[in-house]
């Protein structure tokens, strides 16, 4: 009973967050803990305690900054802080939850068995990982490959705004309820989210499904194939 009241609430969330879209008639409706009531600033706009630099941040400033982190307590069991890789103009970032055993072993995003099937979903939509830039929510594995909590969260996110504004992508793609709720700062389940554009800051934001899930759940990689075209089109 329980289960189904929830789903059906986000199903709800989901017609009114669909409906509110700019010229589909309800507007002025806001959904708790859902930042797309909200405009979001450009991200250009976000404070940055380093708005006193003559030139604009580099991923490699970015990283300097970040050195060999303690700011959470995540660095107490990581082997290398992974903080992403790929072209540092790309016009799309995925952005995943935060790195696994495979990716703290070796300090990159996306390596393991998920990684995989990302890398063929990059190469089916016609990019190499060169091409596009990779990253998490959180640059440490948290212990058991648990779900990231608010404090590390605070502590990272930061970073991943300063990569999002050095990059300056014309597309996010948010693979993963996690991801995709953390950015929209949301509760609205990932069936629902998936599917249609969002945006993050100024920046369009997809998304999907997880390559953890799909490999649980093949039966869902159509959806995803049919988030990921959308994103192809956009971006042709
Ligand atoms: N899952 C993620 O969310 N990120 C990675 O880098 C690897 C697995």
């Amino acid at each position: 009973m329980r289960k189904e009241l929830l789903e059906l609430t986000g199903a709800l969330k989901g017609h009114i967050v669909a409906v509110r879209e700019p010229g589909r008639g309800i507007s002025g409706l806001y959904l708790k803990g859902d930042l797309r009531a909200r405009s979001l600033p450009p991200i250009d706009s976000v404070p940055d305690n380093k708005a006193t630099h003559v030139r604009s941040e580099t991923l490699d400033d970015i990283r300097a900054e970040l050195g060999d982190c303690t700011r959470c307590k995540l660095y107490s069991g990581r082997h290398h802080i992974v903080f992403g890789e790929g072209d540092p103009h790309a016009d799309l970032v995925f952005v995943g939850e935060a790195p696994g055993g495979d990716e703290d072993r070796q300090g990159r995003p996306f390596v393991g068995r998920a990684g995989k099937l990302l890398s063929d979903i990059i190469t089916a939509m016609g990019f190499t990982r060169e091409q596009v830039y990779i990253c998490n929510i959180l640059k440490c594995r948290p212990p058991q490959n648990r779900n990231p909590e608010p404090d590390e969260i605070a502590a990272c996110e930061p970073f991943l705004v300063k990569q999002l504004r050095a990059i300056r992508p014309r597309m996010i793609c948010a693979l993963g309820k996690f991801a995709a709720q953390t950015l929209l700062k949301t509760d609205t389940p990932i069936s629902v989210l998936r599917g249609r554009f969002h945006s993050y800051h100024d920046i369009r934001l997809m998304p999907t499904y997880h390559p953890a899930y799909l490999l649980r759940n093949p039966g869902a990689k159509k959806q995803t194939w049919e988030d990921v075209q959308m994103i192809m089109k956009e971006l042709r």
